[in-house]
């Protein structure tokens, strides 16, 4: 059944008066399952003043009221953790148990802002001057927004979501046309945890829906993850129109392997970082750079990891890794590896042409090696976005941190050793925000700030904790002296 998705404006479904429709595909089958509104500027005008008027009592709310919906919403999450992972699957490929974990990664971070009466707390001086108090309050901005990606439909919108209300803000969301269905569950189970109508809305669509939120004078702040060169415009354009921007983009993560690695371990954990979510992580391991005489039995034990690796749907239990979100997807990625192989590269664990029974409309891609790939040709350098892991070597840890040091993005880099003096090397010297030591998907959790640097994230701010609570507050120091006081003075 094709179910219509609505956007969740002012406490109430609806249509947005939208004209346009797009569907939701099942990528395992193929199937439509959905069909998405795109919301046109006008509705997404009245979704904005809707925020705004709530904006006005919800900043008087004190946080510790504040924070009571964000209990319940926790709650009635975790009470329906399977029915969101299964609907995550069904639109975006993944498998029911990283449906699962993403949503728990999700859940914590209402849990980090459910401390927010601690969190927004200021600080002062008295006496700063003689007889004179200064202190520092955190206010809120009023409305604000985020823009979500495809691949973690029920994870990354909580990356902003619990911060931004929790700190007196109203919060729009619009996810990815790609994968609203999740978010439209998601909105139902926000609508009985009691925030007050208009402080958490719902708007679908795409760049026109995006582009009348960066327009709009009432919004204060955009929050963005995506690919690096729509993170680019909408960090423009969000600026130029005078608001704060936190964009996140794409990634390029490389591994480095020395020989001095617990092998099994270190297979076993970059498979799972490589072909992960069909390698749709901004996390995901793409590119792994042997040293030394990890060479040859690292590249023999991933090339068996990556050929015996359980290819289907999401929801079967044996499945181990699912399809590629979109038929233009698969087309690209293999378009990539064809142009590899055809610049000489040798495509040593081959994932075209495959397809899984019963499910064959499904966009397949099977996990896929590339040896000795150049360190400037393509596969080494553009984000792929699928199960393809690209093989380097380097003859040194050194020579090593310089082809990760080499690349344009800065999401993660991992290296795998039992040498502590290297991996302290590796620590201080790479160039990447988010960094693993025997760890191939550095996600930090929600205590930590999620630190891409480089091309990987457009701002100053990230999102998650501390950070989360920064960027949706704005500062406000209040320097006061009393009548008595002024008299004691002179
Ligand atoms: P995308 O950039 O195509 O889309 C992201 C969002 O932007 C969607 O909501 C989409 O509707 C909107 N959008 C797309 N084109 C637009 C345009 N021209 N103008 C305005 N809005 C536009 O990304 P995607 O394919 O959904 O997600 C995959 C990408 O996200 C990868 O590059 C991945 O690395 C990145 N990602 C990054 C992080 C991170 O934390 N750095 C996390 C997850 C995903």
């Amino acid at each position: 059944m094709v179910q219509r998705i609505l956007d969740y404006v002012n406490g109430s479904w609806t249509d947005a008066g939208a004209s346009d429709f797009l569907n939701v595909w099942n990528p395992a089958s193929g199937a439509a399952i959905g069909s998405v509104a795109m919301t046109p500027r006008e509705a997404v005008a009245q979704a904005v003043d809707a925020g705004f008027a709530a904006y006005l009592d919800w900043r008087r709310t004190p946080a510790g009221t504040r924070i009571q919906p964000l209990f319940k919403l926790k709650a009635l999450l975790e009470a329906h953790l399977d029915e969101l992972a299964r609907i995550i699957t069904d639109e975006c490929g993944k498998t029911f148990k990283e449906s699962v974990a993403e949503m728990q990664r999700g859940i914590e971070n209402i849990e980090v802002a459910s401390g927010m009466p601690a969190l927004i707390q200021g600080y002062n001086n008295e006496d700063i001057a003689r007889g004179i108090d200064e202190h520092m309050f955190r206010q809120p901005l009023g409305v604000v927004t985020a823009i979500t990606p495809f691949n973690f439909p029920g994870m990354i919108p909580l990356w902003f979501l619990p911060y931004a209300v929790a700190t007196g803000n109203c919060f729009i969301l619009k996810p990815s046309e790609r994968v609203p269905m999740t978010s439209a569950r998601l909105f139902e189970l926000i609508d009985q945890a009691g925030f007050p109508r208009g402080v958490i809305q719902l708007v679908n669509g795409g760049k026109d829906t995006v582009d009348a939120l960066l327009d709009h004078p009432l919004v204060k702040a955009v929050s963005f993850v995506g690919s690096t060169p729509v993170a680019k415009y909408i960090y423009s354009r969000a600026t130029a129109n005078g608001k704060r921007a936190q964009c996140q983009g794409g990634a390029k993560n490389p591994v480095v392997i020395l020989p001095d690695a617990d092998m099994d371990m270190t297979t076993r954990i970059v498979a799972d970082s490589a072909f992960g979510c069909a390698g749709q992580r901004c996390l995901a391991a793409s590119v792994a750079i042997t040293v030394g005489e990890a060479r040859n039995i690292f590249t023999e034990q991933i090339a068996d990891a990556a050929a015996s690796r359980k290819v289907g749907y999401g929801l079967d239990s044996a499945t181990e890794m699912g399809p590629v979100i979109t038929k233009d997807s698969k087309a690209r990625i293999e378009g990539i590896i064809a142009g590899a192989q055809q610049s000489g590269v040798n495509v040593l664990v081959d994932g075209r042409q495959k397809t899984v029974s019963g499910y064959e409309e499904g966009n397949w891609v099977f996990p896929t090696i590339l040896q000795d790939v150049p360190p400037e040709s393509v596969p080494a350098t553009t984000e792929i976005f699928g199960p393809v892991l690209s093989m380097m070597h380097a003859a040194s840890v050194e020579q090593a941190i310089a082809l990760v040091n080499a690349r344009a993005f800065g999401n993660m880099a991992c290296i795998f050793t039992s040498s502590g003096a290297a991996a302290r090397q590796f620590r201080y010297e790479a160039n990447a925000g988010n960094v693993g030591i025997n760890i191939g998907v550095a996600a930090p959790m929600a205590f930590f700030p999620f630190s891409g640097w480089n091309e990987s994230f457009f701002g100053d701010l990230h999102a998650q904790s501390h950070h989360g609570v920064e960027f949706y507050t704005q500062t406000k120091v209040v320097v006061e002296r009393w009548p008595q006081e002024w008299s004691r003075q002179f």
